[in-house]
């Protein structure tokens, strides 16, 4: 299949009082149709800067991106404002954190929908009410011709959550990129949502990206995992490969401070001391470095290129760590 998606040397850098911070440093990831994969990364690693990047929403200056985004095969990054409108409407949906922010509070969320549905997909208004109330039906929202009359700051977090997904749906996009989309719920909201994120993948092949400091949640409805760490990706596999063989030590910090099902309750969460390298003066060496048990002598001065893992040339799991690299077999940790 030809890709939906093809990120290529992503660069994102902003201005800021005392220098450029380098936001993202030369990502590289593809998205097939249909997939959903999910980028994972502490907060300031570059996620949301990538997602942000793929629907144009970086204000320019401060920020100036290069590299190429292509999307079903047209360049982003050079696209006018005017076209991104069109794509952003109708090709690549969006959900972010608090929907409270992106719903409008003074319209209800029948109107919402059904205005989206009118621009983009040209149907009556009377077609649009009977497509907006499937849509609240397919996210799993009850009694959905009572809840189109509704406003806002009558839904319940994770209700208002669903309804804005059905507003990203509305516009039939490709692509929906999810940005923490369950952070400010409670646990079984959170999976309650994720069941709805997979289940419109299966159902209609939108490609998902779901963007999430929290590696617990990508399990159920992701294929294919992208860990990034100050602004690179750090560790890519299938979901399989990155739980199950994870290669950089980025990734197993995360993998150990992230609860598990089958937690033992003696066994506590190790979190990742440190933090993240200021990205103004981005380290010479590996970024994960000065937070690496593992950390060689090879890692202070050489940073690390992303390079398959095992002779599996079918895999597309890979490692930007010396660990993996064969020239560093026989370096000593330090
Ligand atoms: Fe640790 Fe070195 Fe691997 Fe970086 S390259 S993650 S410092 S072992
Ligand atoms: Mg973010």
């Amino acid at each position: 299949k030809t890709n939906l998606l093809e990120v290529t040397d992503l660069r994102v850098n902003f201005k800021v009082r005392g220098g450029e911070v380098q936001a993202v440093r030369g990502v590289n990831f593809s998205i097939k149709p249909g997939e959903a994969v999910a980028i994972v990364g502490e907060s300031g690693c570059g996620k949301s800067v990538t997602a942000q990047s793929i629907m144009k929403l970086l204000p320019s200056p401060p920020a100036t991106i290069s590299g190429s985004i292509r999307f079903k095969g047209e360049e982003i990054v050079t696209k006018e404002e005017k076209q991104m409108e069109a794509i952003r409407g109708q090709e690549i949906g969006m959900i972010f954190q608090d929907p409270m922010t992106s719903l409008n509070p003074t319209l209800t969320i029948g109107t919402q929908i059904t205005e989206v549905l009118v621009k983009h997909q040209k149907i009556s208004s009377r077609q649009a009410k009977v497509k907006a109330i499937e849509l609240l039906h397919l996210v799993g929202i009850p009694n959905p011709e009572t809840r189109f009359g509704q406003y806002p700051h009558q839904f319940s977090g994770g209700m208002r959550q669903r309804a804005m997904i059905a507003i990203a749906l509305a516009c039939n996009p490709a692509l929906l990129i999810a940005d923490e989309p369950t952070t400010a719920l409670d646990v079984t909201i959170q999976a309650q949502i994720m069941r709805v994120l997979k289940d419109l993948q299966v159902r209609l092949g939108t490609s998902i990206i779901l963007i999430t400091h929290d590696l617990g949640v990508v399990a159920d409805v992701c294929d294919r995992v992208i860990v990034m760490y100050a602004g690179k990706v750090v560790e890519t596999g299938t979901k399989w490969e990155i739980f199950g063989n994870p290669q950089h030590p980025y990734t197993r910090g995360l993998l150990r401070s992230m609860p598990r099902l089958d937690q033992p309750k003696d066994e506590p969460l190790i979190p990742i001391f440190g933090s993240p390298p200021d990205l103004i003066k981005p380290p010479l060496g590996c970024s994960f470095c000065a937070r690496c048990d593992e950390a060689m002598r090879v890692c202070l001065d050489n940073d690390p290129e992303l390079v398959a893992v095992g002779a599996n040339s079918d895999s597309e799991h890979a490692a930007a760590c010396w660990l993996t690299h064969s020239y560093a077999q026989g370096e000593k940790s330090i």
